[in-house]
């Protein structure tokens, strides 16, 4: 099933995945975002970097600012695309929200839902000038597993913070917190870095299920 699933995603999402696995082998908070042609021809494909001691010329790393879709963003070059799909594996935060808004974006597809950052992209509500532009069309989150997937490894890392958990569990992340723990505590997520990431997934299917049907009940 998790082949099918992995086999039928095109190749922004497939690459959007794989970014965000090396971002989680290196330590870095588990984003991968890409831009691509309405056709779906890859123009650039970066991962967070806040962890990084470097990082490809153009894209931002050790600093708190070094998001996947920024990195994606910081490298397209100046006038040449236009409407452009924007695929990330996680819900944009504000910063990222911004950027993408400024981008030559049309559409942006995400996974995992970010509650952290719901409902912080809507900038027709700045300004009547702004409220006149189009904004980016939002396709996501996914209500798969896959979906479950993007945000579950996004909670790995730096980002871990007793705090962080704190505010993400009075939001109703408790369940997917509950997880990332058993995985450090058990050790298998360092087993899991060492595979690819389709292994990775269904490694991880039974668990995704049964926390996606915990999601929806909830
Ligand atoms: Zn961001």
């Amino acid at each position: 099933m998790v082949a099918r699933l992995w086999a039928e995603l095109d190749e922004p999402w497939r690459e959007a995945f794989r970014q965000a696995w090396q971002a989680l082998r290196t330590g870095n908070v588990a984003v991968g975002a890409c831009a691509a042609t309405f056709d779906g021809e890859i123009v650039h494909a970066a991962r967070n970097r806040i962890s990084d001691d470097d990082g490809p010329p153009g894209e931002i790393f050790g600093s708190s600012l070094a998001h996947a879709e920024m990195n994606v963003l910081a490298r397209l070059p100046i006038r040449r695309h236009a409407n452009l799909v924007l695929t990330t594996t996680l819900e944009p935060c504000l910063q990222c929200a911004g950027a993408i808004r400024l981008g030559p974006i049309a559409t942006v597809r995400f996974a995992g839902p970010d509650r952290y950052w719901d409902g912080c992209h809507d900038f027709g509500k700045l300004s009547p000038r702004e409220a006149r532009r189009t904004q980016p069309t939002r396709i996501g989150p996914r209500g798969d597993e896959l979906g479950v997937f993007a945000t579950l490894i996004s909670r790995f890392g730096p980002k871990l913070t007793p705090r962080f958990e704190m505010v993400m569990r009075a939001m109703g992340e408790g369940p997917l917190f509950d997880l990332v723990h058993q995985l450090q505590d058990s050790g298998e997520i360092g087993k899991l870095a060492a595979m690819e990431v389709e292994a990775a997934l269904a490694y991880l299917w039974p668990r995704l299920r049964a926390l996606s049907a915990a999601t929806a009940e909830g």
